[in-house]
């Protein structure tokens, strides 16, 4: 199993290579084309939270052995998550919320950012490879790739946020995060200054570098498919909690609304639709930066507008990856 850039077919990578590269050289997402004949049946998921991740990055990350998944998935889960289901499905009315937000820092992003440190470092032990992550946030992202990149050996993490565009805890969340390899920096501008600076630095000679020494300048934003695998992981474990609660039968179809700002966390279920599981819809939730669901209803990308800040800033962007 390979993967590729979404803006070419010439590199094909192992998911190892993938997870440590981040962003493909060409700026493109790395992406296989091998999703459907991966099939996982949902009612052969057994073992809990950790059962179901196991399955599903074994199944997409298939270049990692059964013990460096079953490894990274005990240190990313096994007592980090105030929740033992870990992403609990409550029902609410007539509806079910996937609760994604027993994580260390809060957010929804923890799922994914206490995992993607476990996949690099084992990805890079013997190597003789060092990383350095660059990444922008909105509020979430940083906080959360901070407390699953601290102190883990062989990488550096270094978050930039907008000054004034993170909401106060957020920013005490970031200022005040312990570990010897972690570093944090405010810059003037919004969201999108920020991720075009982190971007800049990518195609900048600093890239070359650090390369010289064997340090990988990488990413931690939802471009990384180590960052979008374990989000595959709750959408296949929320249909096997509405089975064995009797909720839904098995093989019935499903939908799912997923609030979205780069469309990061709605891609991983359509992954895990092409992966099998049973969904009906997939239903984006934006809020007044709307780019891109007006992009997917004109086929017109138009960024030319305002960045409006509102009371979800990890939504607020208008430059999409
Ligand atoms: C990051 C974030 C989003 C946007 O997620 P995407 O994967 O970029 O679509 C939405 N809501 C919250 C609370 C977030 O932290």
């Amino acid at each position: 199993m390979r993967y590729h850039s979404t803006r070419s077919l010439v590199q094909q990578l192992t998911s190892r290579e993938a997870v440590l590269q981040g962003l493909a050289a060409d700026g493109g997402l790395f992406v296989t084309d091998e999703l459907p004949e991966l099939h996982i049946d949902p009612a052969s998921l057994t073992g809990g939270y950790a059962g179901a991740a196991r399955r599903v990055l074994g199944t997409l990350l298939p270049d990692f052995s059964a013990e460096e998944i079953a490894g990274a998935v005990e240190a990313a889960y096994g007592n980090t998550f105030a929740d033992p289901a870990v992403t609990p499905v409550t029902k609410i009315g007539s509806m079910h919320l996937l609760e994604l937000y027993h994580g260390p820092t809060a957010a929804f992003k923890d799922v994914a950012l206490q995992m993607l440190p476990q996949l690099m470092s084992r990805a890079l032990a013997g190597t003789g490879r060092r990383l350095v992550i660059a990444t922008a946030t909105s509020g979430d992202t940083g906080k959360a790739a901070l407390e699953g990149f601290a102190d883990v050996p062989g990488i550096g993490i270094a978050v930039f946020y907008p000054d004034g565009g993170v909401s106060a805890i957020q920013r005490l969340q970031m200022a005040t995060q312990k570990g010897v390899n972690v570093e944090v920096a405010a810059l003037r501008g919004n969201f999108d200054d920020a991720q075009s600076a982190v971007k800049a630095l990518f195609a900048s000679p600093l890239k070359a570098e650090l390369a010289a020494r064997n340090i990988t300048l990488t990413s931690a934003n939802s471009i990384n498919i180590g960052r979008l695998a374990p989000q595959v992981v709750y959408y296949f474990d929320a249909y096997r909690q509405l089975t064995e609660a009797g909720v839904i039968r098995q093989g019935e179809r499903i939908d799912f609304c997923v609030p979205t700002g780069n469309y990061g966390d709605v891609l991983a279920g359509w992954f895990a639709k092409t992966l099998g599981l049973p969904v009906r819809r997939l239903i984006v939730a934006s809020n007044a930066n709307h780019v891109l669901s007006d992009f997917l209803e004109t086929g017109v990308y138009d960024r030319r507008r305002d960045l409006v800040r509102t009371s979800s800033p990890s939504m607020d962007i208008l430059v999409s990856s």
